[in-house]
């Protein structure tokens, strides 16, 4: 049975000595895979072509010719292109597509040798945070099973969690990858805006969706960061910035200026062990010599509804390409044109997602776009300004990655406006497009993960990286 290693690193060096090989981990991974299909993680398992793309991985190895991510198995969210593989996004209406290309993300991964091993269940079109709202059933947290994983990126969490997979993408708008990390006890990163292609990644608002990897550790992250960042002349909204060798860069940082939400600590409706959790690293953090200060942001009541008002405007303009002609789903019962996209639409997607079409139409709509879109949008450009007048002062901002540690299935269903609202501690990155990393610190007395965010300046990755590290040792 294949363990599960705290690095791609380690498993390098069982590897070098002959105590395992790609082959062995991707037999071990599958024999996981197998043995919890209950947690419902996988949309598809990729089981054969992974042993084949493996014995490969091994042969180069022996030759000496493999690339950086040899020996990392890795599961890709569902909404992640890779040519001649299906892809839904947990979504009826992609029923029976295939991808025609792959994203540049995963052509990255495999041309430094990293074997996908399968897609992963995520919340229909990534929209959620509890990875309920999935075509394909909800997804369980392997630490507690009656526990939602988080989500979007649900599935990617638990498959690392639970040892199916060394490490996963997922795709984080308002917080899917960062808030599922953390509820499953990972690390999980979210990079600056314009830092990874999206070429191939199925839109769901365009002005904040990006990738990041769910690991175990932050080298993980690191590598994974810097080999799938940089240019890319299929997806123009990338910067074009220098990518360093991340995961070759982490050193010890030196004394810091941190900002922490004086909110966090006070509002009620933070849990009281995500709360403790905070004021411990606080605690260490200025015995080690940081200077660490409580902070007000008094935009924060605002950061839910701007994003979600901007994040639906998006998606309902980004998922009108689904109209049963084009792709997937086309309803049975169609006669006509008209008939073919409303029948088709309306059998094909999911009750959530409707919800945020007609919302984001109705915030378009030409007699309240003002009031709504543009306002918004306003609002974002407040945020923005006012978290960078923040970073100017400090290197980092801490807040909890979410208000609690992950809840009951079923719990938040009812009432989307709850749900929305544990994305309070997320959006800040999102909105403003600064990179931001969640890092586990522990369980709670239930025995279920919690986790702790950083946020920093845009393209600020490598010092976040190297005080996440540090963080983690603490
Ligand atoms: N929970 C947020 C939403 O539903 C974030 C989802 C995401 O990052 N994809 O929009």
């Amino acid at each position: 049975m294949t363990k599960s290693y705290a690095s791609l690193h380690e498993i390098k060096s069982e590897i070098a000595i002959g105590k395992t090989t790609v082959e062995k981990l991707v037999k071990g991974y599958l024999a996981k895979i197998a043995s919890n299909t209950h947690l419902n993680a996988f949309n598809e398992v990729f089981g054969d072509e992974a042993l084949a793309n493996a014995k490969q991985v091994d042969a180069r190895i022996k030759q000496g010719t493999a690339g950086r991510l040899a020996g990392m198995v890795i599961a890709i969210k569902d909404n992640i292109c890779y040519k001649g593989h299906k892809v839904n996004a947990s979504s009826k209406i992609l029923e029976g597509f295939t991808s025609v290309y792959s994203s540049t993300v995963v052509e990255r991964l495999l041309a430094e040798d990293a074997v996908i091993i399968g897609r992963c269940n995520c919340d229909e079109f990534a929209m959620g945070a509890s990875n309920e709202n999935s075509y394909f059933g909800p997804v369980k947290n392997h630490a507690d099973q009656t526990k939602v994983a988080g989500g979007s990126s649900g599935g990617s969490a638990v498959a690392v969690q639970a040892g199916m997979c060394h490490a996963a993408l997922g795709t984080d708008t308002g917080g899917s990858v960062r808030q599922p990390a953390s509820f499953c006890g990972l690390v999980g990163l979210k990079p600056t805006y314009g830092r990874i292609s999206r070429h191939g990644i199925i839109a769901y608002a365009s002005s904040f969706d990006q990738v990041g990897p769910i690991t175990r550790s932050v080298e993980d992250a690191a590598l994974l960061l810097e080999i799938m960042a940089g240019t890319d002349a299929y997806d123009s909204t990338l910067a074009n910035v220098e990518v360093p060798s991340f995961s070759n860069n982490i050193k010890k940082p030196g004394l810091k200026k941190i900002a922490y939400l004086q909110e966090a600590l006070s509002s009620p409706g933070v849990n009281a062990e995500v709360k403790d959790t905070l004021v411990k690293y606080i605690d260490k953090l200025r015995a080690e010599g940081h200077t660490v200060k409580p902070i007000a942001f008094e935009l924060l009541e605002y950061l839910v509804p701007t994003y979600y008002i901007l994040a639906m405007a998006e998606a309902s303009s980004n998922l009108s390409r689904y109209d049963g002609v084009h792709y997937g789903y086309r309803s049975p019962n169609a006669v006509d044109l008209l008939s073919t996209y409303k029948k088709s639409r309306s059998e094909g997607f999911g009750k959530e997602v409707k919800r945020r079409i007609m919302l984001g139409t109705f915030v378009l709509s030409a007699g309240y776009y003002d009031a709504y879109f543009a306002k918004a949008q306003k609002v974002r450009r407040l945020i923005r300004e006012k978290t960078e007048e923040i970073l100017k002062e400090y290197d980092f901002i801490l807040i909890p990655t979410a208000p609690e540690p992950a809840f009951n299935l079923g719990k938040k269903e009812k009432d989307p406006v709850v749900t929305y609202l544990s994305d309070i501690f997320t959006v800040q990155a999102s909105l403003t497009g600064a990179p931001a990393i969640s890092l586990p610190t522990g369980n709670n007395s239930k025995g279920l993960p919690l986790g702790l965010q950083l946020l920093t300046k845009h393209f600020g990755e490598q010092e976040l990286l190297n005080f996440a590290k540090y963080f983690l040792e603490l």
